[in-house]
């Protein structure tokens, strides 16, 4: 389906953008892996797929790293055809307790890097007439929790940036859309399970608590779930999906 398309996902060495990722490759778009860690064991999954790959380390609380990163695409691949903006961290505090570093990282990485790499591949998009831009968000972009002030504004920032994407592009073959997973177990969500356990809990009531507090399946959503709903937006049926904010979260937002 996705065959001679280019995706570029960022924060694609783990969790759920390796999942999207995957998922892609193996609808035949050739894949610009990003992130940190070791790249490795996800080149060699999408590698797996039969498709070109690459991979560019830049850090995009960075602008000038984005658009080298782009740069490296275009000589590369060609135009991006599909921009996945999934990189994002988290950090949990109160609002008065915030370290301002922290603060300041979150909202670059979660929020003014969908900004950079949109701007970056829409007059491509335009130009060929299609493309595909799909943000991560989360659940966070919909509904708050305490402790996540930053979080949950970048992530409802993303929510807003993919409304306004959509609007300007809806008379072009280019949809913008968000995904609002719920509770996903990766590296990001083991973290605030392991500060459970810290805390005296057991694996699987650390593991039951974080689920049975605000997801009513009790179940995890996976990445490759996410990754069939990524590829279904890229397909023709989705043409008229625009500025969409998809939850899939378990039931998290029906309560
Ligand atoms: P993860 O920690 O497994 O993956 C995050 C990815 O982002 C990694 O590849 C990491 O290297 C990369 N990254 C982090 N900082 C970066 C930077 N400065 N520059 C480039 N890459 C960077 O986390 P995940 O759970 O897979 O999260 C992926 C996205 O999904 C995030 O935007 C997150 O907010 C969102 N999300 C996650 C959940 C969940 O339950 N896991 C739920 C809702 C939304």
């Amino acid at each position: 389906m996705l065959k001679g398309k280019t995706a570029l996902v960022t924060g694609s060495t783990s969790g759920i953008g390796l999942g999207i990722a995957t998922a892609l490759a193996k609808q035949g778009a050739n894949i610009i892996l990003n992130g940190f860690g070791d790249a490795a064991p996800a080149k060699a999954q999408i590698a797996r797929q039969g498709v070109k790959y690459g991979y560019h380390n830049a850090d995009l609380s960075d602008p000038q790293q984005i658009a080298a990163m782009f740069d490296y695409a275009q000589a590369e691949f060609g135009d991006v055809d599909i921009l996945v903006n999934n990189a994002g961290i988290q950090h949990v505090a109160p609002v008065d307790e915030f370290p301002l570093d922290k603060w300041n990282a979150i909202i670059a990485i979660n929020l003014s890097a969908v900004f950079h790499t949109s701007r970056l591949a829409i007059p491509a998009m335009k130009a060929n007439g299609w493309g595909r831009i799909i943000n991560i968000a989360s659940v966070h972009g919909l509904v708050a929790s305490k402790e996540k002030s930053a979080y949950v504004a970048a992530k409802h920032g993303v929510v807003g940036l993919t409304k306004t994407t959509a609007l300007e592009l809806a008379r072009t073959g280019v949809t913008c859309n968000a995904l609002c997973p719920g509770w996903v177990l990766t590296p990001l969500v083991q973290q605030q399970i392991d500060a459970r356990i810290a805390k005296g809990q057991s694996p699987e009531a650390a593991r039951d608590g974080l689920l049975g507090e605000k997801q009513p399946s009790g179940e995890f959503v996976t990445p490759e779930q996410l990754g069939a709903l990524a590829c279904f937006l890229c397909s023709d049926a989705a043409a008229q999906v625009r500025g969409a904010a998809w939850n899939m979260d378990g039931g998290w937002v029906a309560q």
